[in-house]
């Protein structure tokens, strides 16, 4: 049931997010200097600073011990992030799914995971679309539209994190499972990873970045000193069959992955999860789960499964229940600790690059009927 959907004017946003600064875009040292520059005095710049990076407020008027005057001066030149809210949809379990318009068109989205045990996990893009082409994924399907900045990243976080904080909640967890490759746009990734420890307190902990396995980015990845978790898109143990669905896996084959997977554990005494999409009849077999098995043996590491999603350009179709827990069963039996993850929000489309395509084939589908209707 789609309980909650919106589906605003599909122009893009107005100019006036874009002749003001970007908050988001300047740390803490920027946005005091540039209030001195305009004239305030140093406790007030220092007022404004604590609003914005320590008490994560996203509008000028919730800053109560300012004048009036200074609060509209501020609003004239500065904005709070530009991501403009297109579609937003609640599924029965909890899960909130959003897709937002950048100002220049392009849409991206995030997710919000309650969970019973208290945690609230937001799952954000890094970027409009994906180079990777993964076959099954969504998001592979539309192809690469540009990397999202460091404030792009950090505002999807931000903004599930003060509306948790209105309801008396707080975000306490972040995955990088969106739209998007992460180590594809490492910097800006770096960044963010920053801003959502620093300014929401978001331990790096209780971030994962996944990735399809971009070899040089774990090698960095490793040497970072940072305690953010790390999760491989794995899928496959043949180089063949994920030549096939991870095209990546031409570049950086599965021995050479798994020996950077190898040298990220040594290095950081961080154990890896490994992503299994379970897709009917490819890779679900008692004898992958048994490769799979021996390829991850003496690695610190977790396998977690999910049945496949199924999307419109993929004709693969997920593993029936049976065959999903005796695969982890397997895995589990020969060594290798594993979990079967929900599909979260599926009624809501709420896999990788889902939303998107649902809304752009649905748009398709008006529009034709509006060429019939004038025709
Ligand atoms: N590019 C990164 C992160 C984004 S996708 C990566 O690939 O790791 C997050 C996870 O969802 C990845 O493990 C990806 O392989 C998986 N995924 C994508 N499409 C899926 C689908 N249709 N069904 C199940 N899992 C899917």
């Amino acid at each position: 049931m789609k309980a909650e959907a919106v589906l605003s004017s599909t122009q893009t946003t107005s100019t006036a997010s874009e002749v003001r600064q970007n908050v988001y875009r300047l740390t803490e040292t920027e946005l005091c200097e540039q209030l001195l520059a305009l004239g305030q005095p140093k406790f007030r710049a220092k007022q404004v600073s604590d609003w914005v990076y320590k008490k994560g407020v996203t509008q000028f008027s919730e800053m109560s011990n300012l004048p009036q005057s200074l609060r509209d001066l501020l609003s004239q030149k500065y904005c709070f992030g530009h991501l403009e809210l297109a579609v937003s949809q609640v599924s029965k379990d909890g899960t909130e799914k959003r897709l937002y318009r950048l100002p220049d068109g392009q849409m991206i989205e995030s997710v919000l995971m309650p969970y019973q045990d208290g945690r609230r996990t937001v799952c954000i893009s890094s970027q409009a679309g994906c180079a990777m082409n993964c076959s099954f994924c969504a998001t592979g399907q539309m192809g690469f539209a540009r990397h999202l900045t460091a404030e792009e990243i950090f505002e999807q976080a931000q903004n599930f994190s003060k509306e948790l904080q209105q309801r008396g909640e707080r975000l306490t967890n972040c995955v990088f499972m969106g739209m998007g490759e992460p180590f594809h746009n490492y910097d800006h990734l770096l960044n963010a990873i920053k801003m959502i420890n620093e300014r929401l307190g978001i331990g790096a902990r209780k971030m994962t970045v996944s990735t399809v396995g971009l070899v040089p980015k774990i090698r960095r990845f490793a040497e970072e000193g940072i305690q953010v978790k790390l999760a491989i898109s794995l899928h496959s143990t043949s180089d063949e069959h994920r030549n096939k669905i991870m095209p990546v896996n031409k570049k950086y084959p599965i021995q050479e992955l798994i020996s950077a997977c190898h040298d990220f554990v040594n290095a950081t005494k961080r154990r890896i999860t490994f992503e299994w999409a379970l897709i009917q009849g490819q890779n679900d077999s008692e004898a992958e789960a048994l490769r799979l098995a021996k390829l991850l043996k003496g690695l610190l590491c977790h396998v977690n499964v999910i049945p496949l999603n199924p999307t419109q350009g993929y004709e693969g179709a997920p593993s029936d229940p049976q065959r999903v827990n005796h695969f982890v069963q397997t895995l589990e039996k020969n060594g290798i600790p594993a979990t079967v993850r929900m599909r979260r929000g599926i009624d809501i489309d709420a896999g990788c690059g889902q939303l998107k395509s649902e809304v752009e084939r649905k748009q398709a589908q008006q529009a034709e009927k509006l060429v019939q209707v004038s025709g």
